[in-house]
């Protein structure tokens, strides 16, 4: 594994791109976007500069980092001598699908595809290449650079090479892998939506307030960050699409998503980046206030 190609440069693939080139890997960054491809590169560059005033790297890593890293808008150009491809782009069934199409045609033939979704099927995605056993799931979390896990999904065809070559390269990139199959929400999804749904219902039930309801779950059990708080920050929306998924894909109502989250999301209520949701951000993104509605 020398060269890569990281497909979509928002979010989580800038944040891969960077990880991959900070430890020596040749990384081809695609976007459809120019801007995207703008603001992917600036951050990761603010990123950097970041890490350089902590101490943990030096300029000439920062300089070695940025030069690994080519962008490009086109995707053949960007694939076409890889060994490796992760795609991150919008979490949007048609465009996954299309995209790994379009890869299978492209890349060699030894070529794996990875892909960065939170609840898309790889067995799915995998089936609409020719090549289904060197399809794999590669879930970074975010941010990227900092966050250790990657959970690797195995689809129902994706052979144990692969795997191994992904858990492998992985641990190459100083992250713990940790393997998992492919039903939907894998694991981290599965066991942190409905625990995000439970305190939306606790809310939506009356039970206590947005801050109390965090407090509980920050105090009283060690986590860094209250359910609601980081339902606003993952994006509610987010929430309710892999509720939805979870729903659909197990048919157990277990996982039917709180009203309350559906009605703040029809509202344009996101979260961080709408600038309200169960906290209202508009003079702190530390989900220092709580929402109007709530109070
Ligand atoms: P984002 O919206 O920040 O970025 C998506 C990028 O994909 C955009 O720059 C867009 O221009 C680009 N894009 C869209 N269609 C494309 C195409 N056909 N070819 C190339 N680029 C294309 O999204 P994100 O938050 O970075 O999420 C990316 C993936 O990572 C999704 O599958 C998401 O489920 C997954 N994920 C997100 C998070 C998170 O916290 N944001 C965490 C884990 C996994």
């Amino acid at each position: 594994m020398e060269q890569i190609a990281v497909i979509g440069a928002g979010t989580m693939g800038n944040g891969i791109a960077h990880v991959f080139a900070q430890n020596g890997y040749k990384v081809n960054l695609v976007d459809i976007s120019q801007a995207s491809l703008d603001k992917g590169m600036a951050n990761i560059t603010k990123n950097l500069d970041r890490m350089i005033s902590k101490k943990v790297i030096d300029e000439a890593k920062k300089e070695a980092t940025l030069s690994n890293i080519t962008t490009y808008t086109n995707l053949k150009e960007g694939v076409s001598n890889t060994d490796l491809v992760v795609e991150a782009a919008t979490e949007n069934l048609d465009i996954k699908l299309q995209i790994f199409k379009d890869l299978d045609k492209v890349c060699k033939a030894d070529t794996i595809l990875a892909t960065n979704t939170s609840s898309i099927s790889i067995t799915q995605i995998g089936a609409v290449t020719n090549r289904s056993e060197k399809v794999i799931g590669m879930h970074f979390m975010n941010p990227v650079p900092i966050m250790k896990l990657v959970e690797i999904i195995r689809g129902y065809s994706t052979s144990d090479e692969v795997t191994e070559t992904i858990m492998e390269l992985s641990k190459k990139l100083g992250k713990t892998p940790t393997e998992v199959n492919d039903y939907p929400g894998f694991v981290a999804n599965r066991i942190l939506m409905p625990m995000i749904n439970e305190s939306i219902e606790t809310l939506y039930n009356g039970v206590a307030g947005v801050g109390e309801i965090d407090t509980v779950m920050k105090l009283g059990m060690a986590h860094p960050m209250g359910p609601l708080q980081l339902a606003d920050f993952i994006g509610l929306d987010v929430c309710l699409s892999i509720l939805n998924v979870m729903y659909d894909g197990f048919k157990n109502p277990k996982y039917a998503p709180c009203p309350l989250l559906v009605n703040m999301v029809m509202a344009g209520k996101l979260g961080v980046k709408s600038g309200e949701g169960f906290y209202d951000y508009s003079e702190s993104r530390k989900a220092e206030n709580v929402s109007t509605q709530f109070k």
